[in-house]
C-alpha cells in the first residue's frame, strides 16, 4: 500500500493497535508494521499460549475498557473477585478481605490494614495534584497502611517500590479510585492472546488494516523537518507530502529512530512465575502481603504469580525463587479455600522475565516529548503518558492521542 493517504504505524503493541484502530475508524488506509513475529508487545501471549505476564485492568481504565468493547473483546475480561480481594498476610497468617474501592471501606472488615482517620487523610493528601517527593516519604508516618495498601498499590500501578516511586503518579491513580466501579478489577478470562491480541488483529483486519508482522522499522529519513521515508525490513515506504506515520515503539527504540528524543532511560522489571496446576477453577485473584510476589492469578490449568519491581527478587537464583513463591502462593490458596490440590512439591514452572516492563516512575521522571516531534509523525506508547503510570490504559490513551494529532 502506498500513497499520500496511507498511514504507517510502527509497533503493534497495545498503543500501536489502538492508534491503528482509531486511524482506521477515520476511514484512513492503515498499514501496521511489527518487528516481532506476533503482536501485543509487552502484553502478549507466548508461543505456547501463556501470557508473558498477568495483566489486570480497573474500572478506572475507560480507554482500555472502551477499546476492548470496540474490538468485541470486552466480555473476555471478567471480575475475578467481585466483592473483596482475598489477601494473605504471610507474616501474621491472617487472610484479609479488602475492598479495593474507598466506597467499600465503610465496612470495618473490608478496610485495608492501617486505614484509620490519619491514614485516610494521608491518602487524601497524596491524591492532591502536583505533590512531589516519593510515596514512602508521604506515608512514613503510616507504616501499617504503607505496607498493607499503599505499597501493593504502588507496585501494581507504578511497578516501582514506594522508596523510589514519585508521589505525583500515584496521586493520579488515587484520584481515579473514588468513582463508583473505578476499583473493580478485571483480568482476561482465557489469556491475552484470545482476549486482547487476536480480537484486536481481527477487528483491524475487518477494517482493511494491513498487518505486517516481522517488519521492523530500521530507520527514518528526515528531510525538510518532516519524515520523508520509513525504512522497514520489507522495504522503504516513501512518505509523499501529506502522508503521516505513527511511531508506537518502546522508548529505547523510539530514541534510536529519532536521535535526541527525550525518553525515560530507567526501567523496572516484572517477573512472572507460571506453575502448571489443575485447580479447575478460575479466574481467581489473590493478594500476597510480605512475600516475594504480590498477585496470584489462578486459571483452570495454571497459576501465575507476579513479582513487580522485581530487581531485588531477580538476584535470587530462579530455582530457589520458584520454590519460595510456590510455598507462598500455596499458603494463600489454602487459606482462601481455593479448590484443587495444593501439594508441597513445586509443580513444573517457568519464569518469564520482562527486564524493561515499564519505565521506573521516579519523582524526577522527565516529561514526555511532544506528541508530534515532526509535523507528520506522531509518537505513541505507554511512556508518552504525562499523568498516569505506564499501563495498558496509558498505552491505549496514547494511541488514540496520536491518531487525533494526525487528523
Ligand atoms: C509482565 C508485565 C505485566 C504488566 N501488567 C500490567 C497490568 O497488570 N496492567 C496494565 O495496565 N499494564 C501492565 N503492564 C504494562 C503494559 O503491558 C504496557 O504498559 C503496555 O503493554 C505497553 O504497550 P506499548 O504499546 O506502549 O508498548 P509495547 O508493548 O512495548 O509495544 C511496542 C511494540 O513495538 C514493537 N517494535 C519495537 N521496535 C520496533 C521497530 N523498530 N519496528 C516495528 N516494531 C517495533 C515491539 O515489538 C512491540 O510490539 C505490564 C507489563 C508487563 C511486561
Amino acid at each position: 500500500m502506498s500513497g499520500a493517504s496511507v498511514i504507517h504505524v510502527a509497533g503493534a503493541g497495545v498503543a500501536g493497535l489502538a492508534a491503528a484502530w482509531a486511524l482506521s475508524g477515520q476511514g484512513r488506509p492503515v498499514v501496521l508494521h511489527e518487528a516481532a513475529p506476533g503482536a501485543g508487545g509487552r502484553a502478549r501471549a507466548l508461543p505456547d499460549g501463556t501470557d508473558n505476564g498477568t495483566h489486570a485492568l480497573l474500572g478506572a481504565n475507560p480507554a482500555a475498557l472502551g477499546f476492548l468493547r470496540a474490538i468485541g473483546a470486552r466480555q473476555g475480561w471478567v471480575a475475578p473477585e467481585p466483592d473483596r480481594l482475598p489477601v494473605l498476610d504471610l507474616e501474621s497468617g491472617a487472610l484479609l478481605r479488602v475492598a479495593l474501592s474507598p466506597l467499600g471501606w465503610w465496612r470495618r472488615g473490608a478496610r485495608p490494614p492501617g486505614l484509620d482517620m490519619g491514614g485516610l487523610l494521608a491518602l487524601l493528601a497524596a491524591a492532591r495534584p502536583g505533590r512531589g517527593g516519593t510515596v514512602a516519604e508521604a506515608f512514613a508516618r503510616h507504616p501499617v497502611l504503607l505496607r498493607g495498601f499503599v505499597e501493593p498499590l504502588t507496585l501494581a500501578a507504578l511497578n516501582t517500590t514506594p522508596e523510589e516511586a514519585g508521589l505525583r503518579r500515584l496521586g493520579a491513580v488515587l484520584r481515579r479510585m473514588g468513582r463508583p466501579g473505578a476499583c473493580r478489577l478485571y483480568v482476561a478470562r482465557d489469556g491475552l492472546g484470545p482476549d486482547l491480541v487476536r480480537p484486536a488483529l481481527a477487528a483491524l483486519a475487518a477494517r482493511g488494516v494491513e498487518i505486517r508482522l516481522g517488519d521492523r522499522l530500521r530507520g527514518i529519513s528526515v528531510e525538510g523537518g518532516r519524515a520523508a521515508a520509513l525504512h522497514f525490513a520489507a522495504g522503504t515506504e516513501v512518505l509523499p507530502p501529506g502522508a503521516r506515520a505513527v511511531l508506537a515503539t518502546p522508548p529505547w527504540e523510539s530514541a534510536r529512530l529519532l536521535p535526541g528524543l527525550r525518553v525515560p532511560v530507567l526501567h523496572a522489571p516484572i517477573l512472572n512465575l507460571h506453575y502448571a496446576h489443575a485447580s479447575g477453577t478460575g479466574p481467581r485473584f489473590l493478594g500476597l502481603l510480605g512475600g516475594i510476589g504480590q498477585w496470584v492469578l489462578v486459571r483452570p490449568g495454571a497459576v501465575a504469580v507476579t513479582v513487580s519491581a522485581a530487581g531485588a527478587a531477580l538476584r535470587t537464583p530462579l530455582e530457589a525463587l520458584a520454590a519460595q513463591v510456590w510455598g507462598e502462593l500455596r499458603r494463600a490458596a489454602l487459606a482462601a479455600g481455593l479448590p484443587g490440590g495444593w501439594p508441597d512439591a513445586v509443580p513444573p514452572w517457568r519464569a518469564v522475565k520482562e527486564q524493561r516492563a515499564t519505565p521506573l516512575h521516579a519523582p524526577d521522571q522527565p516529561a514526555p516529548p511532544p506528541v508530534l516531534p515532526l509535523p507528520n509523525l506522531a509518537l505513541a506508547g505507554d511512556w508518552m503518558e504525562p499523568v498516569l503510570p505506564a499501563t495498558l490504559e496509558a498505552a491505549i490513551r496514547s494511541g488514540f492521542r496520536a491518531a487525533r494529532a494526525l487528523s
